[in-house]
């Protein structure tokens, strides 16, 4: 087996180590270790993390390869320093049966660019009246822990509930998309004084409060525990601090684009601010970035959304919901929350490898970096400053909201189990 010597990099944003890989483990942690036949990584000023964990991704396959595939999706994953992905179930067919999660599930593993663990819906066809097969997905070989019917809400409380008493038997989690459907038909943007001026429809905070409000409650009654996905407004926030005060078993996330972007920017027309739950104001960002500091958002999810061409080129009300995030989730993460003093790189790491590792149960990933330890590695330049090139992603998608932007950090290396997915910010 290979050997490699990480020299010099900040663990978790500490003092520099050496980190010895051997084979697909930590072999060594410490300084001045001997490279002997080990490859040597230099990594002088550079961060090094555990593998980031992605809870909520869209890889498109089956049924819209034309957006995104499981290669090209892990490709872009590796890219921006993931090491595992949670594929939500709103493919075409729907991954609602054991079968299909098994097919992602085998898709990931031979193409081996990051650990792909399929998310499995909560209801049959997404359409919010039968339950899906909860118990053969998770006995599956992709053993699904997390179930969503995300894109879409299980605003049916009846049938929540039942989820949530089923997934309790084997500790699993039902993932919310919350969107109360009725106060959001014909919803184009936020609901405020911008969606007022524009004319556009309004997608009210509310709608997605009201939904996150009872589901806490549900969870509190069934005993279960509950996620929910990209909070984006000040009052969801203070639901989650709410429950999680009264002991409920929340967890909640938060996507890189809502802790920078405003609906602000909806004024320009172009359909790449176009997203679900929408951009929401400055206020909300400033709620949702205090929030991610202090725990009571519990992780960053990319929601990473891959549209072709085609789908996002047109005119406002005809364009799809969704940005691409993958390859851009760390830098927005180290210039909203660590350049501005609000969380550290170890709060980093918790955030995007250790809790999302933990709410979904990835075996192995959101590990500490030890010996003995599976060798799931990010390593992070964070003096690096660019524009954000959409020509160069590996996503099949370009449907990114900072092109042109200038971002902070790069990821420059990741490891999978031992094995580098990506070296010298180039797909191995
Ligand atoms: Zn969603």
């Amino acid at each position: 087996m290979s050997k490699i010597l990480i020299r010099g990099a900040r663990v978790l944003g500490g003092e520099a180590q050496d980190v010895l890989i051997d084979g697909e483990t930590i072999a060594g942690v410490g300084t001045d270790l001997p490279a002997g036949d080990a490859t040597v990584v230099e990594a002088e000023g550079r961060i090094l993390l555990p593998g980031l964990v992605d809870l909520h991704t869209h890889l498109r396959e089956p049924g819209r390869e034309d957006s995104e595939t499981v290669l090209t999706g892990t490709r872009a994953a590796a890219s921006g320093g993931f090491t595992a992905v949670f594929a939500m179930a709103n493919t075409f067919p729907v991954a609602d049966t054991a079968g299909v999660v098994e097919q992602v599930y085998r898709l990931g593993q031979e193409h081996g660019y990051c650990d792909v663990q399929p998310i499995g819906a909560v209801t049959v066809g997404l359409e919010g009246r039968k339950l899906a097969e909860l118990g053969a997905m998770h006995e599956s070989a992709a053993g699904v822990t997390v179930f969503s019917d995300d894109g879409k809400c299980v605003d049916d409380a009846v049938i929540m509930r039942r989820a949530l008493e089923y997934v309790k038997a084997f500790g699993g989690v039902v993932a919310q998309h919350a969107q109360e459907p009725r106060l959001t038909e014909g919803a184009q943007m936020n609901e405020g004084v911008v969606s007022a001026e524009l004319g556009l429809g309004g997608w009210p905070a509310v709608a997605e409060e009201s939904i996150i409000a009872r589901d806490v409650l549900l969870a509190e009654h069934v005993g279960s525990r509950v996620h929910i996905c990209h909070l984006s407004t000040a009052g969801s926030v203070e639901i989650v601090r709410w429950a999680k005060s009264r002991g409920i078993d929340v967890t909640a996330e938060v996507t890189p684009h809502h802790l920078l972007l405003t609906d602000e920017l909806v004024r320009s027309y172009n359909p790449v601010y176009k997203v679900n739950p929408p951009l929401r104001t400055e206020r909300d960002v400033m709620a949702l970035r205090e929030a991610l500091a202090d725990g009571t958002i519990d992780i960053v999810a990319t929601d990473h959304a891959p549209h072709p061409h085609e789908d996002k080129d047109c005119e406002w009300a005809a364009a799809a919901m969704g940005m691409v995030g993958l390859e851009t989730a760390l830098s927005v993460v180290q210039h909203t929350m660590v350049d501005t003093g609000l969380l550290d790189w170890a709060g980093v790491a918790d955030r995007m490898s250790f809790a999302p590792a933990r709410i979904g149960r990835a075996t192995g990933h959101g590990r500490p970096v030890s010996a003995g330890e599976p060798a799931n590695l990010t390593l992070v330049d964070p003096a690096y400053r660019g524009a954000v090139d959409p020509a160069g992603f590996a996503s099949r998608s370009r449907n990114t909201p900072y092109e042109g932007r200038e971002l902070p950090g790069r990821v420059t290396h990741t490891f999978l189990r031992g094995r580098a997915t990506l070296m010298d910010g180039k797909l191995a």
